[in-house]
């Protein structure tokens, strides 16, 4: 008899699934959506069991091996929707499965358990027992006393420490049936603690924009269709109460929701507010930042369906969710949704297939929607709904344009506060006010350079300067980490010592605590902030008063709410204008929006300096005036000619490779090729150099495609597939609707 054959869509980078045959011993235990180790080539590999096919022309199958974690399964939902992101996105099905689980899971290591300890007996009786054998066994007595009084189940290591006693007392209690053990899968609550010292909540009366806005959502929920709603509401315009009361209704319906938040804005203080908001919800919690334990615990709270919301980043887009009823991606234009290594997908655009496939709404919202998601609403593809006012009892922020000049790079830090700036930080240090102070880059210098030759220090495996990290006295390559030792003298000219220039947050951070010796001064930036414990001390520690000022990146401008922060000061607003990227103007708007955000969200009206070497350009007036329909329309007619998103569609195709003269032949063969393909409306640009040319001793090359609709760019994709296969001495990445031109 020919036993079952299965076809399994394998985690390796090859565009289609094979057959395997289902061994007797599995046939009645393998369903579609199982993962499985199977034998690929010379090794063994894992993949997903994604059918049943009644016939294989393949004459001699290779038997599956086992079922990994049979207690998870991919439902049809989500084999669907990584169908979907595999065939868009380009991606082999395999893979993108592989992405949806958590590392830990994936990585197939046991997860880990706790041994935890609970009282067997009823309490009054271990009383009864200490008292009789106090004297002559008083340790024993007090562990029974403990049991009494708290009967567990705890961690066995809480349970020694609490008492105090030893693991010898607690065996004979186990042995005498006074207590028990159970062994538990371990599943840490990573936002358990450290949370008290933030406010809490005050449940609002909401105003007419928030009820109309939570009218509009409510009625989506209650249709059961899908549709995608862009909730486009001013920083501080109360969006987040609008999320917590439909999710409210979610739940008391009994579905379940799920939330994202760009990486960074997945502070404790968020999950804070979805707590306190859904006081009656198990919330799970999906980040980068959770122990691997942690993570796992999570997920498998999820998917047995424990959790009723889950909150997480961008990976959170596959959460097994039974029962999911509303999708909400919040910050929706934040870039961070784009994963940037296969599957390049969208964690944005994914979560609107999602609620299509599932006919639930999406709702997505930002201050600063992104141009595409703008467009789909004054198409009509999105129903647009506007919180144009704050919630709170002040108006936006007013905000000054402070102009730079050379004296912002003088090396001993002192031209980096405008005097404007500096006036304001000394009134706020009067005042006992809060301040967030920005800036865009990590590090002490930008680059170190030799003033007589200009010979600049950059990394010798990648085409970038090397940035100055003063605490370790060392030039670090920021695409590949590598550190090197700073040269006594000029490579080049033997000039002794380099000259520091640039500015980073290491070097922002010594500057004022000189400038301003009485201040106390936190950064926030990922050099000190290597852990979530470390982002939740120093947030803490903010928002409790400990310090007067946090100076920081990117980590500064989303997910917290400081209300005694009256005063945001960027130092440098237009780091990404000159980049070659179409997206410049768009992501400094965004910016300098988000940032002013952050002031003058309690009592006081709060101010912004943005510090800038363009005051003119159109990004940084229109962030200043608080004018999102003005900057849009100047930036929508600038792209419209050029046929840029959301007027067109992109693929950039990179190649890279350590050969560069292999490089150059395949990148033009590739580019012929995909040219010899195009249909009329395809345009193919390129081969050209990255504009990061090398990375990692990589050189690199890239094509752009472009079109008016996907559907043409698609096709073509398909066309050249096997072309832009990776070979072996060059690798070809295809990203479709990139969100990175670099
Ligand atoms: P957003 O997410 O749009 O930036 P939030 O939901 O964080 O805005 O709200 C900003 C601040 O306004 C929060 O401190 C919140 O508690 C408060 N808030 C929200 N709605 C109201 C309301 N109707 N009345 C008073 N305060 C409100
Ligand atoms: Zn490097």
């Amino acid at each position: 008899m020919i036993s079952r054959i299965a076809e399994i869509a394998v985690n390796a980078p090859l565009s289609r699934s094979f057959h395997y045959e289902v061994p007797s011993d599995l046939e009645a235990r393998l369903e579609r959506g199982h993962r499985v180790l199977i034998p690929f080539g010379p090794r063994l590999t894992t993949g997903v069991c994604v059918g049943f096919p009644e016939t294989s022309d393949v004459p001699r199958l290779k038997p599956i091996r086992r079922i990994l974690h049979p207690d998870c399964r991919f439902d049809d939902h989500l084999l669907e929707l990584t169908r979907w992101i595999a065939d868009y996105y380009r991606a082999n099905w395999g893979e993108v499965l592989e992405a949806a689980l958590p590392p830990s899971i994936r990585s197939g290591r046991p997860e880990r358990t706790v041994k935890r300890i609970a009282a067997q007996r009823p309490a009054e009786l271990l009383r009864i027992e200490a008292d009789r054998i106090r004297q002559r066994a008083p340790a024993r007595a007090r562990a029974l006393e403990f049991f009494a009084a708290s009967p567990g189940p705890r961690p066995r290591a809480d349970v020694i420490a609490g008492i105090p006693t030893t693991a010898e007392v607690l065996r004979r209690l186990l042995g005498d049936g006074w207590i028990r053990e159970e062994e538990r899968q371990d599943r840490p609550d990573p936002f358990g603690d450290g949370l008290s010292c933030f406010e809490t909540r005050v449940e609002h009366e909401l105003n007419e924009h928030q009820v109309r806005a939570l009218e509009i959502l409510r009625r989506a929920r209650e249709a059961r269709a899908f549709r995608a709603i862009l909730l486009h509401g001013i920083t501080g315009s109360g969006k987040t109460e609008i999320y917590l009361r439909v999710l409210r209704d979610v739940l008391e319906a009994g579905g379940r929701g799920l939330v994202l938040v760009p990486e960074i804005s997945l502070t404790p203080q968020t999950v804070m507010r979805f707590r306190q908001g859904l006081p009656a919800a198990s919330i799970a919690v999906l980040h980068s930042m959770l122990s691997p334990a942690e993570r796992t615990g999570q997920w498998r709270e999820i998917q047995e369906g424990k959790a009723r919301l889950v909150i997480g980043a961008r990976s959170a887009v596959f959460a097994p969710i039974p029962d999911l009823r509303l999708i909400i991606v919040d910050e929706e234009h934040e870039s961070s949704y784009k994963q940037e290594s296969s599957p390049r997908y969208h964690a944005r655009d994914v979560a609107v297939v999602r609620g299509r496939m599932l006919s639930i709404p999406v709702v997505l919202g930002s201050a600063t929607p992104s141009l595409e998601s703008t467009h789909n609403a004054r198409n009509g593809k999105y129903e647009l709904v506007e919180l144009p006012s704050r919630a709170t009892p002040h108006d936006l922020p007013a905000v000054v344009i402070s102009p730079l000049d050379g004296s912002f790079y003088r090396s001993d830090g002192s031209g980096l506060v405008t005097d404007q700036l500096d006036y304001l930080i000394r009134r706020q240090l009067q005042d006992r006010e809060q301040m967030l102070i920005y800036l865009n880059r990590r590090g002490f210098a930008t680059y170190l350079h030799c003033v007589r030759c200009g010979f600049v220090m950059k990394c010798d495996q990648c085409d970038v300067t090397l940035t100055f990290h003063r605490g370790e006295n060392i030039a670090r390559c920021h695409y590949c980490g590598l550190g090197r030792e700073i040269p006594a003298a000029c490579p080049e000219c033997l000039m002794p010592g380099p000259r520091k220039s640039g500015v980073g947050t290491e070097r922002v951070f010594d500057a004022l605590k000189k400038r301003y010796p009485e201040a106390r001064i936190a950064r926030l930036d990922r050099d000190v902030i290597t852990t979530h414990r470390k982002l939740r001390t120093t947030l803490a520690g903010f928002a409790r008063g400990d310090y007067d000022m946090l100076v920081g990146t990117q980590m500064l401008a989303k997910g917290h709410d400081f209300p005694r922060v009256s005063l945001v000061g960027i130092l440098l607003a237009d780091t990404g204008l000159s980049f070659p990227d179409f997206r410049a103007a768009e992501r400094t708007f965004q910016l300098i929006t988000q940032m002013a955000g952050r002031a003058g969200r309690g009592a006081k009206r709060g101010r912004v300096i943005v510090q800038t070497f363009f005051p003119d350009h159109y990004a940084v007036r229109c962030a200043a005036s608080a004018d999102y329909r003005g900057f849009c329309n100047q930036e929508l007619e600038r792209r419209r000619p050029l046929g840029y998103p959301p007027f067109g569609r992109l693929v950039k195709i990179v190649l890279a490779s350590e050969d560069e003269e292999k490089l150059k032949k395949e990148a033009a063969r590739i580019g012929r090729r995909l040219r010899e393909s195009a249909a009329e409306g395809c345009q193919v640009l390129g081969p050209a150099p990255s504009p990061i040319a090398k990375i990692q001793n990589r050189h690199r090359k890239q094509i752009l495609l472009k079109a008016k609709k996907a559907a043409p760019l698609q096709a073509l994709l398909r066309a050249c597939e096997k072309d832009l296969a990776s070979r072996r001495s060059v690798d070809v990445a295809v990203d479709v609707d990139p969100q990175s031109m670099m």
